[in-house]
């Protein structure tokens, strides 16, 4: 447990100060804006869709360390994934989060995150850009607020 908290720690700080997939997305098949009132974080997901398929997804966004560093690793996980895998995987990672007993080894790098279960204000930091991503991939447009 000690070695994935040093990985968490790690990968949190290197995933927030280089954030991946950083910027806009042309021809985005749909986009949508998230907001965690309780922390100021920020998040805009663009996502493009071939068929069923995540084609590229990036997102921009100011927050704390851990929403970006979720944004940035969600964007790494979900790139090349159908919509239904994408949706699965935005459960288990939810379930990784509030500690309802997933099972890291499911979620490869993601698994990291299992300390935020730990920190129940937290996981609204960690899952806003998946919230956001579901958003954008339904085609909503209103904003999404983690309240
Ligand atoms: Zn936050």
């Amino acid at each position: 447990m000690s070695n994935l908290r040093d990985l968490y720690q790690e990968l949190v700080l290197d995933h927030s100060k280089a954030p991946r997939n950083f910027h806009a997305l042309e021809n985005a098949s749909g986009d949508a804006q998230g907001f965690n009132p309780l922390c100021g974080d920020q998040v805009h997901v663009w996502v493009q869709l071939e068929g069923d398929q995540v084609k590229d997804v990036s997102f921009t966004g100011n927050g704390c360390a851990i929403s970006k560093a979720s944004a940035s690793m969600m964007t790494q996980a979900v790139k090349g994934k159908s919509k239904a895998e994408t949706q699965a995987l935005f459960t288990a990672f939810h379930r990784l989060v509030t500690g309802a007993g997933e099972d890291p080894e499911a979620l490869g790098k993601l698994a990291v995150f299992a300390g935020v279960s730990e920190f129940p204000v937290r996981v609204k930091c960690a899952s806003l850009a998946w919230h956001t991503l579901k958003a954008a991939l339904d085609g909503a447009n209103a904003p999404v607020s983690t309240e």
